[in-house]
């Protein structure tokens, strides 16, 4: 799976995923001009469908534009009632645990835990034979895939950076500490894991360097910061 990150933070998601068959977008939380421009005009004509995990603008700022220009957009019905588009026809309602096909993409939703409803994914390449467990924004991940190629996952912040007060608390109930991140990878089996991305990554409260030393120790896999 060829895998891009266009943005990654809480001023903007957006990530390209293509098994060079299929190819989809995850999160269009940046402006639709600039969507256009990072992805080399990929989207919105050459892409199959978005799927998005949640309303936060972060990553849902394009969605109107990508509905009218025609892209299938796949999120869940509270989701689309919050951006007010439930009644379009490209606005695809998915539910925790189910299962949709798009072109060669298998696609299980996963309920995630934030302060809005929140999914995450588990995508399987027909093309590639390969696996992909998408998560962010959730302080919690239930799921366990037995099988994984590919993990793109949130480290938001280090509480230790975090000043006591209301964002603290609201973080912890809504976000992934790098120590959540970490106790997750140990929790999973890692053995044909590949390559980890490490998603949203807070500009204040969070360490680039060391959430990637940390990762890279704990799990001995190769890992990648998303850009912001
Ligand atoms: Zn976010
Ligand atoms: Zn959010």
């Amino acid at each position: 799976m060829n895998i891009q990150s266009l943005a990654s933070s809480s001023k903007g998601n957006a990530y390209l995923i293509s098994d060079g068959n299929t190819t989809i977008l995850i999160e269009c939380g940046i402006s639709f001009k600039e969507l256009k421009k990072r992805t080399n005009y990929v989207v919105p004509s050459n892409i199959d469908a978005c799927l998005l995990t949640h309303q936060h603008l972060d990553h849902s700022k394009s969605l109107k534009d990508l509905l009218n220009a025609g892209v299938d957009c796949y999120a869940l019905k509270e989701t689309f009632e919050a951006k007010g588009v439930s009644d379009h026809h490209r606005a695809k309602s998915i539910e925790f645990n189910g299962f949709y096909a798009i072109g060669t993409f298998a696609i299980v939703v996963l309920e995630m835990k934030h302060d809005v409803p929140c999914c995450g994914f588990y995508i399987h390449s027909m093309i590639t034979d390969e696996y992909l467990l998408f998560a962010t924004d959730t302080y919690l991940i239930k799921a366990k895939p037995t099988l994984v190629n590919y993990i793109m996952i949130e480290a938001n912040y280090d509480i230790d950076l975090v000043e006591d007060g209301v964002q603290r608390k609201r973080l912890v109930q809504s976000h992934m500490s790098i120590e959540t991140t970490l106790r997750y990878l140990r929790s999973i089996d890692l053995k044909f894991v590949k390559k980890i991305y490490l998603m949203h990554l807070s500009a204040r409260h969070s360490n680039e360097e060391e959430f990637k030393r940390k990762v890279q120790a704990a799990t001995g896999k190769p890992v990648e910061i998303c850009a912001e």
